[in-house]
C-alpha cells in the first residue's frame, strides 16, 4: 500500500490514529453537471429531483403506515437549527462564521440519516414492482399500495441488507411496514438494542461474526440465491445515494427561509459523518449540484476507521482497508465503523469534496455532551463526528493556509458552518446516559 508522497504527513498522522485534516487537491469549482458513476451510468441533479418526487408520491401512504408520519403528512425531513450557545461552548469565534445544525438525528421512525437513503431504495423497489404488476401508474394515489393486492405482492418478495445497525433499522422497519419479508444481516459489534427493535417489528436478524464488511458480503451472497430478493447494497447502491441527495433540495429551501445566503462572499461549510460514504456522498452531490462552488463539504471519520480519507488519497484502482495501515476499525461510533469506502461514493466525490478529517472517540463523547447541554439535542456518538470540523478547518495552520489559498479567508466572518447530526433519537435512555457520563468525564478532565 503506497500513497502519493505529497500525502506523507497526513498518512503518518493517519497511521498513528491522530486527528488529521486532508484537503482534496482534485476538487473542482465547476465540475460537470452530469457525473459518471463506477456502475457505468451517469447521474445529475435531475436524478436528485426524481428521488424527491418519489418521496412525495409515497408521502400519503407513509402517513397511513405510521402515526409518527401522519403528523408530518408523510414527509421525512429534519430541522435546520441555529446553534449560537453551542458555538460559544465549542470555542468557535464569531469572526469565523455562524454554527448551524442539520438535525437528521431526529428524523422520524428510525432516528437517523438512514431514513433518507434506506427508505428511498425500498420505496423505489416497491414502486417498480407495483408498476410492473399494473397496480399503479406514476400518478396514482399510492395509498392503494397499503391494500390487499399490493400487500400480497410484497409479501412474496424479500428485502435484505447488511448493516452495522442504522441502515438495517431503516430498511427493516419500512420493508416490514409495507409487507415485505425483511432480513437484516448484522455484524457481531452491532448494538443489541438495534437488533431487538428490529426483531420486535417482525424483521429477521442474522448475526455474523466479524465486521460490517463481512455482514454485507454474507447478505449479498445469500440474496443472490433468491430471485425474489432485493439486496440493498450499501457499498454500491445508486438508489441509496440519490435518496440521500434529495436532502439538498429541502436544505436549500430551509436556508432560504432562514435568510442564510450562500455565494462567493458567504461560503457554506458542511461537516458530514462518514461510514462507507454513501450518505455524506449523496448529500454532497446534491448540494454541489444545487448550490455550486461556494458550498464546501467535509467528511468526518473516527481515527480508527478513516476509510474514506484513505480511499481519497489512494492511487486509481486501489481499494485499501484501514487494516492495511495498521488501524483496528474499533470505534464507539458504530454508524461509522467501516473498514473500506464505497468506490461509487469515492469516485463521485473526487471533483466535489473539499476534504476529510478524523476525530478521536473521546472527542465524540465530549461533543455529544456539549450538544445536549448547549443545543438541547440528543445525538449518538457517530452523529457527533462533524463538530470538530470548524475548529480543524479554521483553527489549524493547515486549514488557514487552505482557506487563504481558496480566497475564503476574507469571507470567514460571513460563513455558515453546518454540522450534520446523523442519528440519536432512538438511543435507549440507559445507553444515552452512559454516553453522557463518558463525555462529562472527558470534559472535566480537560477543564481540570
Ligand atoms: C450510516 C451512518 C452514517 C454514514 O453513512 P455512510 O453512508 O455509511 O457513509 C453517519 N452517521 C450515522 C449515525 C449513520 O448511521
Amino acid at each position: 500500500m503506497t500513497l502519493p508522497a505529497s500525502f506523507a504527513p497526513t498518512e503518518a498522522l493517519l497511521r498513528a490514529a491522530s486527528p488529521t485534516l486532508w484537503l482534496n487537491p482534485a476538487r473542482q469549482a465547476q465540475p460537470e453537471a452530469v457525473m459518471p458513476t463506477s456502475e457505468g451510468g451517469h447521474i445529475s441533479l435531475a436524478d436528485t429531483r426524481e428521488a424527491a418526487a418519489r418521496f412525495a408520491r409515497f408521502a400519503p401512504l407513509l402517513a397511513e403506515l405510521s402515526p409518527e408520519l401522519r403528523a408530518r403528512q408523510g414527509v421525512i425531513e429534519s430541522e435546520l437549527l441555529s446553534a449560537p450557545a453551542l458555538q460559544q461552548a465549542l470555542g468557535l469565534p464569531p469572526e469565523h462564521g455562524a454554527l448551524w445544525i442539520k438535525g437528521d438525528h431526529s428524523l422520524p421512525v428510525v432516528g437517523s440519516i438512514k431514513a433518507r437513503g434506506g427508505f428511498h431504495e425500498v420505496l423505489q423497489w416497491a414502486e417498480a414492482l407495483a408498476l410492473e404488476h399494473g397496480l399503479i401508474t406514476l400518478d396514482s394515489d399510492y395509498r392503494v399500495l397499503g391494500q390487499g393486492p399490493a400487500r400480497a405482492l410484497f409479501a412474496r418478495h424479500q428485502v435484505a441488507v447488511g448493516s452495522t445497525g442504522n441502515l438495517g433499522l431503516s430498511i427493516g422497519v419500512l420493508s416490514a411496514a409495507l409487507g415485505f419479508q425483511a432480513v437484516v444481516h448484522m455484524s457481531s459489534d452491532a448494538k443489541a438494542w438495534k437488533k431487538d427493535r428490529l426483531r420486535q417489528r417482525g424483521v429477521e436478524v442474522v448475526e455474523h461474526g466479524g465486521d460490517y464488511e463481512k455482514a454485507v458480503a454474507a447478505g449479498r451472497q445469500q440474496a443472490a440465491a433468491n430471485p425474489l430478493c432485493h439486496f440493498v447494497d450499501d457499498e454500491r447502491s445508486l438508489s441509496l445515494l440519490l435518496g440521500y441527495s434529495a436532502a439538498a433540495l429541502h436544505l436549500g429551501q430551509q436556508l432560504q427561509a432562514q435568510g442564510v445566503v450562500v455565494d462567493a462572499e458567504h461560503p457554506l461549510f458542511v461537516y458530514l459523518p462518514c461510514g462507507v460514504g454513501g450518505a455524506p456522498g449523496g448529500i454532497t452531490f446534491g448540494l454541489r449540484q444545487l448550490l455550486g462552488p461556494h458550498v464546501h463539504c467535509f467528511f468526518a471519520e473516527p481515527v480508527q476507521s478513516p476509510c474514506f480519507m484513505l480511499q481519497m488519497m489512494s492511487p486509481e484502482g486501489a481499494h485499501p482497508s484501514v487494516y492495511d495501515i495498521g488501524l483496528t476499525n474499533h470505534t464507539e461510533a458504530d454508524g461509522l465503523a467501516v473498514p473500506r469506502a464505497s468506490l461509487l461514493a469515492a469516485e463521485l466525490m473526487r471533483p466535489l469534496l473539499s476534504g476529510v478529517f478524523t476525530v478521536r472517540d473521546d472527542t465524540l463523547f465530549e461533543h455529544l455532551v456539549q450538544v445536549l447541554d448547549h443545543a438541547d439535542q440528543r445525538i449518538e456518538p457517530s452523529a457527533a463526528a462533524g463538530f470538530s470540523g470548524p475548529q480543524q478547518l479554521c483553527g489549524s495552520a493547515q486549514g488557514q493556509a487552505w482557506l487563504a489559498e481558496q480566497g475564503l479567508l476574507p469571507h470567514l466572518p460571513r460563513a455558515t458552518h453546518l454540522v450534520w447530526t446523523t442519528g440519536g433519537l432512538l438511543v435507549p435512555e440507559l445507553e444515552f446516559s452512559r454516553f453522557v457520563q463518558r463525555g462529562r468525564q472527558g470534559l472535566n478532565a480537560t477543564s481540570a
